[in-house]
C-alpha cells in the first residue's frame, strides 16, 4: 500500500492538504499522516497493524504544537462536547482509548476544564475488522486514520466548508449540500450513532454490494437551512440522518427539502 493513496483519500475526504509518509518501525509498516490547515502542521497520526490482529493509532502534536494546544485549551464547550462524544463513539466501536493530557489520564469533566500543555493519545482496536471477508490493508488504515483525524479536528478551529451547490460525483442530479452534511466530523458522529442503512428506504449498500458497499451512504441534514439561526448548534446524531443517494435526491426535489417522513409516506403509499 502506498502513502500516496492514503494521502489522496484523506485530502479528498477532509478537503484539506495532508502530509503522509510511510516508515518501517519494529518490523511494522507505519503510516504517518498530518493534516495541515492553511499551512499549519497540526498533529500527526501514526497508524500501524500489530501482529495482524490489532490496529494502533498514536496521535501526537506536530510542529505548530503550541498554537494547537492553545486553541484546544481555548476551544468552546461545543467543540469539547463534540470531542467527548467522538471519543465515546470510538469506544462504542470497541476502540480502547488511552488519552493522557499533561502527562496523566483524564476524565471527561476534567477534559472540559483543563488547559492542555501536552497530550498523547493512543487508540487500539482488536480485531482490525468486523467483516468476515478478508480485509484490505488500505481500507483498515484509511478508515481508522480518518477516525483519529476527525477526533482531533473536533477541537480545532478548522474552517468549515462553505455552503455550496455542487453536483455529486458521478450523479445526474444536483443536490444542495450544506456545510453540516459536508463536514466530515458531523458525518462520522451521525454514522457512529445511526449506522449505514438508509433511514428512509432501508437500503444497505454492504448487504447488496458486499465489501465495496461497506460504509457507503450519504448524510442528510434534516432541519431546513432557512430555519437555522446563527446560534443554532447542530446535533449530528439527531439533525443528520444516513440516506441512500436516491432518497437523498428525492429529499432535495424541493427547497427547503422534504422532511424524511414525507418521502417515507410517499414510498409507503406506492407499495
Ligand atoms: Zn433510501
Ligand atoms: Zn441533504
Amino acid at each position: 500500500m502506498s502513502s500516496a493513496n492514503l494521502q489522496k483519500y484523506l485530502q479528498e475526504y477532509f478537503s484539506m492538504p495532508f502530509d503522509v509518509r510511510k516508515e518501517l518501525h519494529d518490523g511494522n509498516e507505519c503510516y504517518f499522516s498530518s493534516p495541515s490547515n492553511e499551512g499549519d502542521m497540526l498533529f500527526e497520526v501514526n497508524a500501524y497493524i500489530q501482529n495482524e490482529i490489532r490496529i494502533v493509532l498514536e496521535i501526537r502534536p506536530q510542529i505548530h504544537a503550541r498554537a494547537m494546544l492553545e486553541s484546544i485549551s481555548g476551544a468552546d464547550n461545543e467543540k469539547k462536547t463534540k470531542f467527548i462524544n467522538f471519543l465515546n463513539s470510538l469506544r462504542s466501536k470497541r476502540v480502547s482509548v488511552d488519552l493522557q493530557i499533561n502527562g496523566r489520564p483524564i476524565n471527561d469533566e476534567e477534559l472540559k476544564s483543563c488547559t492542555w500543555n501536552n497530550f498523547y493519545c493512543r487508540l487500539t482496536r482488536v480485531p482490525i475488522t468486523d467483516s468476515s471477508e478478508p480485509c484490505d490493508l488500505f481500507d483498515v488504515i484509511s478508515e481508522w486514520t480518518k477516525q483519529a483525524v476527525c477526533l482531533f479536528l473536533c477541537l480545532l478551529p478548522v474552517s468549515d466548508q462553505d455552503e455550496q451547490t455542487g453536483e455529486l460525483e458521478g450523479s445526474q442530479y444536483q443536490v444542495v449540500c450544506n456545510k453540516y452534511e459536508r463536514s466530515p466530523i458531523n458525518r462520522e458522529l451521525c454514522l457512529a450513532k445511526n449506522g449505514y442503512t438508509c433511514r428512509i428506504c432501508g437500503f444497505d449498500f454492504e448487504k447488496t454490494y458486499g465489501s465495496i458497499g461497506q460504509r457507503f451512504i450519504h448524510v442528510h441534514h434534516i432541519v431546513p437551512v432557512s430555519m437555522i439561526g446563527s446560534n443554532y448548534q447542530i446535533n449530528p446524531e439527531k439533525d443528520l440522518i444516513p440516506v441512500c443517494p436516491n432518497c437523498h435526491a428525492m429529499l432535495h426535489r424541493k427547497k427547503p427539502p422534504f422532511l424524511p417522513d414525507e418521502i417515507m409516506n410517499i414510498l409507503e403509499k406506492r407499495k
